[in-house]
């Protein structure tokens, strides 16, 4: 419980926030479920957080770029995108954060996202601020020519703003290696200099092995830190996932490794239920079908059997592990009461704040432990880090060196989340991921003095 003097404070804070950025509906959501925990424990506690206003400055990006991107498409007509990048904090490093192409991207969701990634980058323990950004514009339904020359566009707006030592984006929703490749291929033309500028490149062109990877095997490797050893880890444990694209892919291909069970797999048209559960064959063909040829998900029953439910969610299915991996706010309240009743004990946050605030609350309130975005799927990021290490270096690492280190990434991040989310003689994972994540940027922007 909040004592009634913090409680006053939060209040007040989010009052002030939501009148300076107003109708911004994600990046208000994002800041309270972090708020909420950092006035009581933290800035209560420290008044000289407080007298600096270092909530506040936190809470209001250092900068925020819109463009437009015109490009051409296949029948020779122009057309006009939105581009964005928030340079949300580089108190500890450089801003490094994904880009995302998405038809119904706002500022609001590139403001909470750079927020998120703040603190997530503190999490790793890895020397790097926060951003994000991307467009508008609709991968689906392009050929690959108008990718590449939208691609292109939106890399010469977008050079003038990045660099290795000033802001280094990666992938997001609809940025993969094919993309990726893009950007960095117009990034050195137009600079005339090989620098890791973008992570998430082609091992061929100074990527790192298993960064493709990382996000999934890393909230694989965080469930594992979570769950009793004792009661056998993962073997067995039946998980309901969402999303069908890098993340889930990768979540669903470690959790086979460990021989856990994999039931569902979703995408916007719907999701599909194998009672018998995915196999790595079948994931294959998945991953060729979506990750490579950009399909859906609806002849998966067809082919591999299963059933299809389109148009929902996979949240009413009994199962012990769920790992929401599409997209934000995909987990609502009544979701979350149907997981409770079903017999979920753990929520891996694979996507970015993939469950409202009151889905949050009714899942804790049941006895599910919730392992927030910021600290699960850190391990995308991290990787990134390593890959700017290694691009830095000169050097390459074999994959069982940047696996290794990737586990010992999430060790640490779990520790932290331990560290400072105490709650009752438990952890609560949300409070000590934000908590551990703000004191790191919070302690550097104190010592900067007033920029
Ligand atoms: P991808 O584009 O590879 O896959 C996204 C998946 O989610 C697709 O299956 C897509 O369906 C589905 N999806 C997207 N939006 C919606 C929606 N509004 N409703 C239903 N389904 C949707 O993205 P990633 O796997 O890279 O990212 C997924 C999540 O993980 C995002 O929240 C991202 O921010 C987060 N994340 C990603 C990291 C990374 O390294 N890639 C790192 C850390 C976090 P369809 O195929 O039909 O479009």
């Amino acid at each position: 419980m909040m004592d009634a003097a913090s409680r006053s404070r939060l209040e007040k804070f989010m009052e002030g926030l939501k009148r300076r950025n107003s109708g911004e509906m994600e990046f208000h959501q994002a800041v309270y479920e972090a708020a909420q925990y950092i006035i009581p424990y933290v800035i209560h506690a420290r008044p000289e957080y407080g007298d600096a206003q270092i909530l506040e400055r936190l809470t209001e990006p250092d900068r925020a770029v819109v463009f437009r991107v015109t490009w051409e498409s296949d029948d020779g007509s122009l057309r006009a995108n939105r581009g964005y990048r928030v340079q949300y904090n580089n108190a500890i490093g450089p801003y490094k954060g994904g880009l995302r192409f998405h038809r119904d991207v706002t500022l609001s969701i590139f403001k909470f996202l750079g927020f998120e990634q703040t603190l997530k980058n503190s999490l790793t323990g890895l020397p790097m601020g926060g951003a994000k950004g991307g467009s508008d514009f609709n991968p689906k339904g392009k050929s690959d020519h108008e990718v590449m020359r939208f691609c292109h566009a939106l890399m010469t707006e977008l050079a003038r703003y990045i660099g290795p030592y000033t802001d280094i984006p990666a992938g997001d929703i609809g940025v993969g290696a094919r993309e990726i490749a893009y950007l960095f291929g117009q990034y050195k033309r137009i600079t005339n200099q090989f620098v890791g500028t973008l992570t998430g490149k082609s091992p061929a062109f100074g990527g790192s092995l298993i960064r493709e990877e990382a996000t999934g095997y890393g909230c694989v490797y965080m469930a594992e830190r979570v769950v009793d050893h004792a009661q056998g880890g993962l073997e067995g444990r039946r998980c309901v996932l969402s999303g069908a694209g890098n993340v889930a892919l990768h979540t669903a291909e470690k959790l086979l490794e460990l021989r856990a069970k994999v039931m569902t797999l979703s995408d916007s048209t719907g999701f599909i239920h194998d009672t018998k559960g995915l196999d790595p064959e079948k994931l294959a063909g998945v991953k060729e079908h979506k990750l490579e040829r950009r399909g859906g998900l609806t002849d998966y029953a067809e082919k591999f059997g299963g059933r299809f439910y389109k148009g929902k969610r996979p949240w009413r299915l009994a199962c012990d592990i769920v790992f929401p991996c599409a997209t934000q706010n995909e987990i609502e309240a009544e979701d979350a009461a149907a997981l409770v009743k079903n017999g979920c004990k753990l929520v891996i946050e694979g996507a970015n704040m993939p469950c409202t605030l009151d889905a949050i609350e009714a899942l804790r309130k049941g006895g599910v432990t919730v392992v927030p975005s910021k600290a699960a799927n850190a391990g995308g990021v991290a990787v990134s880090g390593l890959e700017l290490t290694q691009n830095t270096m000169r050097l390459y690492w074999s994959r069982e060196e940047v696996d290794a280190r990737l586990k010992d990434i999430m060790k640490d991040i779990h520790e932290r989340c331990v560290q400072y989310g105490e709650d009752k003689g438990g952890v609560n994972y949300i409070k000590g991921a934000n908590i551990a994540g703000f004191v790191k940027v919070a302690d550097a922007m104190l010592a900067y003095g007033a920029v």
